[in-house]
């Protein structure tokens, strides 16, 4: 329905429209019921709703309606499958308008920069265009249902150590590659109703009164149109949030801060033009929303598990199958150990805490799936709620797994290591699991070990162990996936989004984790992750993109269609992929760009594309992957752009970030000179560098050279310098300041000169 919102606007008071600009409770944005302007509600999200109808909190500790709870996002990246997570978003947009819920709070975009932080589970990948791609993919599937997402938390929090207080200070070129990227892709293709800002400042300034952030690059560069809305509680100073771009405040301030806002305009503080604007933002939310309206909307509860269960069978990560321990063959003598097996973790603590509908428990489906001949025993083997072995427990999971052909051990995190709230302090599982692991192996060959965890932990006993799915935290089906992929029903296809590093002391943020008092540096710069990794060549447990499957995938006629291309140009990357196994099976092909030689300093290669495929044995298809300016440029701080340097490139495509299988190069053309203006401290290198200027002071040093006679190319040959004289002095030509050239040229170029050559070198005629 077409309305007047400008109209509107007119009509209201000023403490209307203040008030418009906080919540009404915990939930609801508030109405205007004589201007028939409705109150809508939001809900946490992100991977199920938590619609709470008596005791609100932030941190979901009351309980909530039933509702789906898919895989987390941890494990919904790993499938790196847009298309799944797209109807996972449908979902999630179908029940939202079966509960009445306008925005579901999510997706969360932030980058996992440590493993230690409390909320991993709560975001895809250390990779930006991984996480952009997944979170647009989990924006249209919602915003398809005419439902509102939020997407989280804008921006840099990327720990939950003084979550409210941090400052995270990090450069610009980081901000652009790292951490505001992953934001950037979901903005713009996916337009989220509203953006959450973060708890935590950002170089000095808190998110959620940020200009830089949310207007300056939200609105302004990235074109969002929706509101932005703060984290719960996030408010810090009321007019300088709505002065920055803060349109929303939640929950309600009950009214304080609307006064504040109120004075704020009389006083001449802020401007009535800007808090129009911001009332513009949320009314259009409210109207689209009623607009979008399914009245007596439902959904079918069993229909959305058996979709949670899919999911979950594409977000599970093989990480190790040793002789092909894995899939199970029917009928076989199994021992199951672990409480987990019991009582799945299957999703995380905090606000994302959802009621399920239903839950699958591992046991049974395990036992659903053995074959009517096999024989199915459970050992609790460890508590979960300490960390101290049962000697009891311990010796009879011993007894059940030296009985058995084969013994899946459910492991991992327990609620008490991982949560929102609060950071791990290391990587360690509870030693008493460690200790059982490596106890079982002593008396059964055949070991399968089922990970439930938000993010990677350490595994002394890897080598003891011929078999590691990592299930993350599965949601409410995860038992039921977990059964299918054990037994074959479901062939293993994710693959992972974050590095596992041998150990902590090798992850690149681990010196500044999680910062000194208030203020944390992201000193690795753009290396986080694989980039880190990559570049120091310091081998993980499993690198980033890693998972197996039962079938095997050989890769072949990459072919990119043009090889030479300007940057403003994109190209086309074709890759055939054939199932050279005897299974069914799913493949992801991932695209890395590699930037043969840089003047800046550059990740030895960086995710640029990546595709899935579903082939049946034998069969071979070709998937296409484009690139454009972004996939080859860096951010240039001097430009406030992104900037591609001319050369070549190597493109790479690998069944993960360390098994690249095929590459060719394309060459990119630069369509931007970078201006440098030329003064006194300059140095040589620069200009030879700088394909315009190099001419003028080649012929400058040709000059001085000859009017030094034979003295510098004395120097240049000179024995009696020693090995290497030709390049100290070409090094110490190059690293000459252009007024250098007066000393030593020994005054053949008078100051009065070299002016007039730095004119010449500033204004080419
Ligand atoms: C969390 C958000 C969440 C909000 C509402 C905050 O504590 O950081 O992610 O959406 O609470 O529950």
């Amino acid at each position: 329905m077409k309305r007047d919102i400008q109209a509107l606007i007119a009509e209201m008071t000023l403490e209307e429209k203040a008030g418009m600009c906080s919540g009404l409770d915990f939930w609801r944005l508030k109405g205007v019921e004589r201007l028939d302007i409705p109150s809508i509600m939001v809900t946490d999200g992100p991977h199920g709703l938590r619609k709470q109808q008596e005791g609100t909190d932030h941190l979901g500790v009351f309980d909530s309606v039933p509702a789906t709870c898919f895989p987390s996002a941890a494990g919904i990246a790993s499938s790196w499958d847009r298309e799944l997570v797209g109807k996972m978003g449908v979902a999630l947009g179908e029940e939202c308008q079966a509960e009445n819920v306008a925005v579901l709070l999510g997706p969360g975009a932030n980058i996992k920069r440590s493993p230690l932080c409390g909320r991993n589970f709560e975001y895809f990948s250390e990779d930006p265009f991984l996480s952009s791609e997944i979170a647009t993919s989990h924006i249209q599937g919602v915003q398809s249902q005419g439902v509102g997402t939020s997407l989280k938390h804008f921006a840099v929090n990327n720990q939950e150590h003084r979550r409210m207080g941090v400052d995270a200070v990090a450069d610009e070129r980081t901000l652009r590659e790292i951490y505001l990227a992953s934001f950037e892709g979901p903005v713009k293709n996916g337009q989220p109703w509203t953006v959450m800002s973060a708890y935590n400042k950002v170089n000095g300034t808190y998110a959620s009164e940020n200009k830089f952030l949310l207007t300056d690059i939200l609105k302004e560069e990235w074109g969002h149109e929706g509101l932005v809305v703060t984290d719960w509680g996030a408010n810090n100073d009321r007019v300088d949030g709505l002065a920055a771009g803060q349109e929303l405040e939640m929950p309600s301030s009950g009214g304080a801060n609307d006064r504040k806002i109120v004075e704020a305009i009389q006083n001449g503080q802020l401007s009535e033009e800007t808090l129009n604007r911001a009332v513009e933002r949320i009314l259009r939310i409210i109207f689209m929303s009623v607009d979008n309206k399914k009245p007596n909307a439902t959904y079918d509860r069993g229909d959305h598990h058996r979709l949670a269960r899919t999911v979950a069978g594409e977000t599970m990560v093989l990480l190790k199958n040793e002789e092909n321990l894995l899939p199970l063959a029917k009928g076989k003598k199994l021992a199951v150990i672990g409480p987990f097996a019991q009582k799945p973790r299957y999703q995380g603590g905090g606000s994302s805490h959802i009621n399920p509908t239903q839950i699958d428990v591992p046991m049974d489906e395990i036992k659903k799936l053995a074959g009517d001949s096999a024989s199915v025993v459970y050992a609790q083997g460890f508590h979960l709620d300490r960390d101290d072995l049962d000697a009891a427990l311990m010796e009879e999971a011993k007894q059940a797994a030296g009985e058995a052909d084969a013994v899946i051990i459910f492991a991992g995190l327990p609620d008490r290591y991982e949560s929102e709230g609060f950071d791990r302090k290391h990587l360690h599982m509870p030693s008493n699991q460690n200790q059982l692991i490596e106890a079982i192996a002593t008396v059964q060959s055949n070991v399968i070990v089922v990970l439930m965890n938000g993010s990677p932990i350490d595994m002394p006993w890897i080598g003891r162990v011929k078999s590691i799915l990592e299930a993350y935290l599965g949601g409410q089906a995860a038992g039921g996936a977990i059964a299918d992929l054990l037994f074959g029903e479901v062939n293993p296809s994710g693959k992972l989004t974050e590095t596992f590093p041998m150990k902590l002391s090798d992850n690149p943020s681990f010196l500044f984790f999680p910062g000194e008092g208030n203020r944390v540096e992201y000193r690795e710069g753009i290396f986080v992750g694989y980039r880190y990794y990559d570049a120091k060549e310091v081998k993980p447990l499993f690198p980033f993109g890693h998972g197996l499957s039962y079938t095997t995938f050989e890769y072949s006629n990459l072919a990119i269609d043009h090889k030479t291309i300007k940057d403003t140009e994109s190209v086309n990357v074709q890759v055939t992929i054939q199932n050279a196994g005897s299974r069914a099976g799913k493949e992801i092909a991932q695209l890395y760009v590699r930037d043969v030689e840089s003047r800046v300093i550059r990740p030895v290669k960086e995710l640029k594309g990546f595709a899935k495929v579903e082939l049946q044995p034998g069969e071979k298809k070709t998937v296409m992957m484009t690139l454009d300016k972004r996939s080859f440029a860096y951010y240039n701080v001097d430009l406030k752009d992104w900037h591609v340097e001319s050369g070549d490139f190597e493109i790479l495509i690998g069944r993960s970030c360390e098994d690249i299988v095929v590459s060719d190069t394309v060459h990119v053309e630069s369509t931007v000179a970078l201006k440098s203006i030329v003064d006194l401290n300059t140095l040589i290198i620069d200009l030879l560098n700088d394909p315009q200027k190099a001419p003028f002071v080649q012929g400058l040093l040709q000059k001085m050279q000859e009017g030094m006679g034979t003295m510098l190319e004395g120097l240049e040959d000179s024995e009696s310098l020693g090995e290497g004289s030709s390049e100290m002095f070409e090094g110490f030509i190059n690293y000459l300041p252009l007024r250098g050239l007066s000393m030593m040229s020994q005054g053949m170029f008078t100051e009065e000169m070299l002016n007039g050559i730095i004119q010449q070198l500033n204004n080419p005629s």
